[in-house]
């Protein structure tokens, strides 16, 4: 990997704590696994519950001048942090595809997303402003002003291990906190690499800690019980966030939760259905399927579905498997066995119960833990598909004949990110927008990221929203200021 970089410091295997480059204090590691080729391409250092302790003493400390300063005077520096990704943004992605296996053109679109936060959050900390109120008495006047929240504990998974952190760490930075990275164990090297660059950006020591460590719980358990952090922000599945939302109930400690999705993508008679078909491949297969907001159920009306079924599998069959580093190709492994391991129980499940292969269907030739991409038709609400998130690629294609059934259908879980659906009828979509019970709903689209719009999930999908002006709300706290003249 090294020899592939333009600047081999990029591939730096210590932890950012207060400003140094450290090691873990017992020496222990932990290794990196490259998903496409099965070798270790790095050992990390892997910290414990006091090198984290310190990363926040100085998040903290650092704190004090950051948040003082002005907000123009953090947003050039952040600006700077942002052209650096920009400019090693080859180099970023290389290493992004080699820890987590998607496209190397993917993981550098992933680069440019993840930058884009910085960006825009550098630029939205200048605009963060309070309020005045007329007064409830003749002497009183009222101001609210906002502050940032303190020290933030971040804990992102594998399947963006850059955006994910630039998501959370840019509102944060921008308005004045420390941020406390700790990256998924499969992908701690795209988060270091940020390390590497914020350093050169002059991003003022400790301000921004990435603390490696394989002890996933550990760190939890010290961002929920130190005192000095004052948020939690979390990406990951409803499982752990539970966990993580019971720890830090005993500090009272405010949470973002990116939590699970269950997407629909509905496509009715009345659709534009090659764009669906688009839409569709880029929702379902985008980072093979590993997104949270990945169509996780297609429905189909009855009127289209055999010509829908028929349009995926055709575009399906000009996709190519294969390694991110080497030709260009659309779907790179999945990250690890447990991922493809999912995928076939799902797979094996709705097969059990009546639905049929179109496409795909079984692990890939290349072996390890590709998997090929997988059409099933005649899925119904009985198979496992329905209640969870495959994570994979694994379109399976629910029939349904009325626009009600279809609404009824996609609103039963627990689960409210992203929903998906395909009309070409104004009171239809009208409709069926304001009735899907999910944070998003990309309408005629299957692409809805973007740092301007607010990101999060209703029901078990989460708490709080990411990007866009919502976004840095969730790092500032408001101060009520009564004061009598
Ligand atoms: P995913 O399937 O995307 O890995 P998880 O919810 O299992 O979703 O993991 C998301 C992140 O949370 C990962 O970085 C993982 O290491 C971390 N994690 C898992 N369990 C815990 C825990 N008990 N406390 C803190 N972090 C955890």
């Amino acid at each position: 990997l090294r020899s592939l970089l333009k600047d081999a410091s990029l591939l730096e295997t210590r932890a950012y704590v207060g400003g140094e480059w450290i090691n873990a204090d017992d020496g222990s590691t932990f290794d990196v696994l490259n998903p496409a080729r099965g070798d270790v391409i790095a050992k990390v250092a892997n910290l414990g519950r006091a090198e984290v302790a310190r990363a926040i003493a100085a998040a903290n400390a650092a704190m004090k001048d950051w948040a003082a300063r002005p907000a123009k005077e953090r947003a050039n520096i952040m600006r700077a942090w942002f052209n650096l990704m920009m400019e090693n943004q080859e180099d970023l992605g290389k290493i992004l595809t080699a820890e987590m296996g998607k496209p190397l053109a993917e993981a550098k679109g992933e680069i440019a997303y993840g930058a884009s936060f910085i960006e825009f959050f550098a630029e939205e900390a200048k605009r963060v402003y309070g309020e005045t109120i007329p007064g409830h008495q003749r002497d009183k006047r009222i101001t609210v002003i906002k502050q940032p929240i303190g020290v933030v504990g971040s804990i992102t998974p594998w399947n963006f291990p850059n955006a994910m952190i630039t998501r959370k760490c840019a509102p944060a930075l921008a308005v004045g906190c420390g941020f406390v990275a700790r990256p998924a164990a499969e992908t701690p090297l795209s988060a270091i690499a940020m390390a590497v660059l914020a350093e050169r950006a002059g991003l003022p020591k400790g301000i921004f800690a990435v603390v490696p460590s394989a002890r996933a719980s550990d760190v939890g358990k010290e961002f929920c019980e130190n005192p000095l952090v004052r948020k939690l922000t979390f990406t990951g599945s409803t499982e752990v966030g539970r966990i993580l939302l019971r720890q830090a109930a005993d500090q009272v400690m405010k949470c973002s939760m990116e939590l699970g999705g269950n997407a629909p993508f509905i496509v009715f008679d009345d659709a534009d259905l090659d764009a669906a078909v688009v839409g569709a491949m880029a929702s379902k297969f985008r980072n093979n399927g590993q997104t949270c907001v990945c169509a996780n159920r297609i429905y189909v009306q009855a009127g289209v579905y055999d010509a829908f079924a028929a349009k995926l599998a055709a575009a399906v069959a000009k996709t190519k498997v294969g390694d991110g580093l080497g030709e260009p190709v659309d779907f790179g492994p999945l990250v690890n066995m447990d991922a493809v391991d999912k995928v076939e129980e799902h797979v094996a499940d709705a097969t059990a119960k009546g639905a049929k292969v179109v496409t795909g269907g079984k692990r890939h030739a290349l072996g390890g833990s590709f998997f090929e991409p997988t059409i099933l038709t005649g899925v119904t609400h009985d198979m496992m598909v329905t209640r969870e998130e495959t994570f994979g690629p694994l379109a399976p294609l629910f029939r349904f004949e009325t626009e009600e059934e279809a609404v009824q259908m996609a609103n039963d879980t627990i689960f409210g990110l992203a929903s998906y659906f395909y009309s070409r009828d104004i009171g239809r979509i009208t409709r069926v927008q304001e009735a899907l019970e999910y944070g998003i709903v990309g309408v005629n689209t299957g692409l809805i990221s973007t740092a301007e719009a607010p990101f999060g999930g209703v029901k078990q999908s989460g708490l709080g929203r990411e990007g866009s002006h919502h976004g840095i709300e969730d790092y500032l706290e408001m101060k009520y200021i009564c004061l009598s003249v």
